[in-house]
């Protein structure tokens, strides 16, 4: 019983092993069927202006419901996506969703633009730019409606080859925006000329506002950062009503998170949109 009592924790370390490598080759299974199903949705957050809460755009998220109704967040699914090549098939599905919901918004009164996520293997794509293109005018988009948000870290990964596509996607209109903005590492010389039109500031930040000298210093940064180099700058993840006064202070003047609105459906967003300022471009 000695010898099973050594053993034991290096045979559940493989138990628990062999499920994990199981249970992403089963979600992985299940990622494909949902892609082929098109089961994936979309839900919209908004963006606001801090000082008085009016609406400027919104960004699109990924759900996956399951039959009990019950939601796989994106960050179980998006990076198995990412490592399989899957991703590609889902974010296009998510990018042709989001077109058609900016279609609906105007068409009750709301011509704002809707910012989608692209992952680094998209934008590796030598296709991808065209295909976008070609979906906005399928689908009579305006550029001015659509946005895109690539991490920080994707953007960095072979900056000098993605740099092209994102010029490409600014010069017709459409706003690229730095996501996850101070988590990645991209240098000073970098930021003074990204090929973005705007930056928004990683929610660890945001969230470290009230208790931390470090981050706040870092929202003032990038705040000033992002207003001398000419990008418009975003906050994420803002909770709290001292994390918006915080913002404002620092420079920040737009904001997106659940002080303001969870990600809800587009209908229900619609619907969030009557009691709301609307911000006038
Ligand atoms: P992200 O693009 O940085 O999106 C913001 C995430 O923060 C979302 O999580 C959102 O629901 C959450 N969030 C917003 N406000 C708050 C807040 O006040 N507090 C907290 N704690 N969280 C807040 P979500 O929807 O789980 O998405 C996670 C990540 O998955 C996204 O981070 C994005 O990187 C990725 N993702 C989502 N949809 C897509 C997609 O269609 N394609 C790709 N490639 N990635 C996606
Ligand atoms: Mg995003
Ligand atoms: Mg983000
Ligand atoms: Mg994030």
């Amino acid at each position: 019983s000695d010898a099973l009592g050594k053993g034991a924790p290096f045979m559940q370390y493989q138990d628990n092993y062999r499920s994990l490598v199981t249970s992403s080759y089963l979600m992985l299974q299940e990622v494909q069927r949902a892609i082929v199903n098109d089961e994936f949705t979309i839900h919209l957050q908004p963006k606001v202006r801090l000082h008085d809460a009016s609406v400027v755009g919104f960004e699109a998220l990924v759900r996956w419901q399951q039959a009990d109704g019950s939601y796989i967040p994106p960050d179980m699914f998006i990076p198995l996506a990412e490592a399989s090549g899957l991703i590609s098939e889902l974010d296009r599905q998510v990018m042709l969703k989001t077109l058609d919901a900016i279609n609906v918004l105007k068409a009750s009164g709301y011509a704002l633009p809707v910012a989608f996520n692209a992952a680094v293997a998209d934008l590796e794509s030598p296709d991808y730019v065209d295909n976008v293109f070609s979906a906005m005018s399928d689908r009579k988009v305006d550029a001015q409606l659509l946005d895109i948000e690539i991490t920080e870290s994707s953007a960095m990964r072979d900056y000098e080859t993605h740099e092209a596509s994102l010029r490409r996607l600014i010069s017709k209109g459409v706003s690229v925006s730095i996501d996850d903005f101070g988590t990645g590492y991209s240098s000073l010389a970098h930021v003074a000329r990204l090929a973005a039109t705007t930056l928004k500031i990683d929610r660890s930040f945001v969230q470290g506002l009230e208790t931390s000298d470090s981050d706040r210093h870092v929202v003032e940064m990038v705040a000033r950062l992002g207003r001398s180099f000419g990008y418009s700058v975003v906050a994420e993840g803002v909770e709290t009503d001292a994390q918006r006064r915080m913002l404002l202070d620092a420079g920040c003047h737009i904001g997106q998170g659940y002080f303001y609105a969870r990600p809800m459906p587009l209908q229900i967003a619609i619907e969030w949109l009557k009691d709301q300022e609307v911000a006038a471009k």
